[in-house]
């Protein structure tokens, strides 16, 4: 099919790459003209692995298209997908300015009957509202049909989760509209659900806000692995190898970030107090998050104490591994607490640098490495479970730090692998070595 893709973020270019390695011919159309520039040059405008292969062997083969022009990008396409962010406002609501503007965009440019299919995370009752939108701003007589279909890619693994998702929902209002849909995304060989809108909808959010719940549901566990002098790994295999529960997303540690869970909660929380409806158990998920960062620098002050001029090396700083996603990630508010405690900090992130500088307290040095960070260090805190990181021999600890002191925020080591290196560890959950 020829399919156009509003918004080419990390959904918007995974997507089309996605779409057009399928067979489809997929038009990207963005505002942002270095982007745009970037891309059309063949370079992936987001660290994504397998993107950039697929970026020049589509374009290669004709399949795959970038533009500014939003009425070249939508001419004679009778599929359009918004794909553009929906950030969170002040108040915690998405900020839907976006995939409004995106809607008026689409009614002033098209010229044929369009389905329009919504891969933006968008609050109940958004796919209605873009409908209505489209339609007060047709320019020229034609029909159009708005189906929800969420994105539940992960950033770092984007690209194996589009050919490998659990499934695909499509909700819409005519079975005739969820109908093509589904035909688009057969090639992708998985499940495919259909409902109606609100229900597609709300699959999203209720999906990410279950997961965000598991986390901070280990994290509680963690706190109390510490008080009884348990071991949250272990807890946690024992947990997840029940098939009802699965290990996924069990991981204690300084809590979850990005682009999407923090915003999608507080969208979710915020949607259900304008129903009058407290939904306590999120707002739980969330304080247990917000105290996650502030629980790994109380152990770094109760064993160095106080943190003037004190050098720390930070290792990660992308929300995850395998991105450099810097959005909402907990390294930010950890650099800014060190650095106003007058701590000096030296960061390294295997790839996050750059955006990382965007957002993080100017007072924070960039090392190119991973010794070069901890060369001279008083502590080092692990913030990202980077392979580079967990791959690391431990004992180089002890050969360029000041002492051999490791705070590991996201327990990339057993403990015995701390002990036979000699360091002191200090994780989530778990007995400290020392
Ligand atoms: P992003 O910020 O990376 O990209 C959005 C893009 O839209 C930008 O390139 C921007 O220039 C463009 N844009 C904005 N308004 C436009 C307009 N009117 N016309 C053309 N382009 C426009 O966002 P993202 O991370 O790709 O997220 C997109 C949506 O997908 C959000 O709703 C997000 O919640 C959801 N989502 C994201 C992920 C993720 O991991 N990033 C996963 C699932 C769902």
């Amino acid at each position: 099919m020829k399919i156009s893709i509003l918004g080419i973020g990390y959904v918007g270019l995974v997507t089309g790459v996605a779409l057009s390695e399928v067979g489809h011919t997929v038009t990207c159309i963005d505002c942002d003209l270095e982007k745009i520039n970037q891309l059309n040059r063949g370079i992936s405008t987001i660290y994504e692995p397998g993107v950039p292969e697929l970026l020049i062997k589509n374009m290669n083969q004709g399949r795959l298209y970038f533009t500014c022009d939003i009425r070249e990008g939508l001419a004679d396409n009778e599929i359009v997908y918004i794909a553009v962010g929906t950030p969170e406002n002040n108040d915690g609501s998405a900020n839907l300015q976006y995939v409004e503007q995106a809607a008026r965009d689409i009614g002033a440019n098209i010229s044929r009957d369009t389905i329009i299919v919504t891969k933006s995370t968008v609050p109940i009752g958004t796919n209605a509202r873009i409908k209505a939108l489209i339609n007060e701003h047709l320019v020229n007589r034609c029909t159009i049909e708005v189906v929800s279909n969420p994105e539940f890619l992960r950033e770092g693994s984007a690209l194996y989760d589009a050919f490998h998702a659990d499934r695909i929902i499509i909700g819409a209002e005519s079975e005739a509209a969820a109908e093509i849909v589904e035909n688009i995304n057969k090639p992708f060989k998985t499940t495919i659900f259909k409902t109606d809108l609100l229900s597609s909808e709300l699959i999203k959010y209720a999906s990410n806000a279950f997961l965000a719940t598991k986390i901070s549901y280990i994290n509680e566990i963690s706190n109390i692995c510490e008080l009884i002098g348990a071991n949250v790994e272990d807890v946690s295999v024992g947990m997840g190898l029940d098939q009802r529960i699965n290990s996924q997303f069990l991981k204690a540690g300084i809590g979850y970030g990005g682009s999407c869970f923090p915003k999608d909660i507080k969208a979710l929380v915020h949607m259900t107090n304008s129903l009058n409806y407290q939904f306590e158990l999120l707002e739980s998920v969330m304080n247990v998050n917000c105290s996650r960062q502030q629980i790994l620098l109380n152990k770094v002050k109760r064993r160095i104490g106080n943190l003037n001029k004190k050098k720390i090396a930070l290792l990660g700083l992308a929300f995850k591994p395998n991105t450099d996603d810097m959005r909402e990630a907990p390294s930010i508010m950890i650099a800014e607490i060190l650095v106003a405690e007058g701590a000096v900090v030296t960061a390294y992130d295997p790839v996050a640098k750059e955006n990382a500088e965007g957002v993080i307290s100017r007072l924070v040095n960039y090392s190119d490495s991973v010794i070069e960070a901890l060369t001279g260090a008083d502590a080092a805190l692990i913030l990202t479970e980077w392979d580079e990181f967990k791959s690391l021999d431990l004992r180089i600890l002890n050969e360029h730090m000041n002492e051999g002191i490791l705070f590991d925020g996201r327990n990339c080591f057993s403990l015995e692998q701390a002990d036979a290196a000699n360091i002191e560890y200090h994780s989530i959950g778990r007995k400290s070595v020392i």
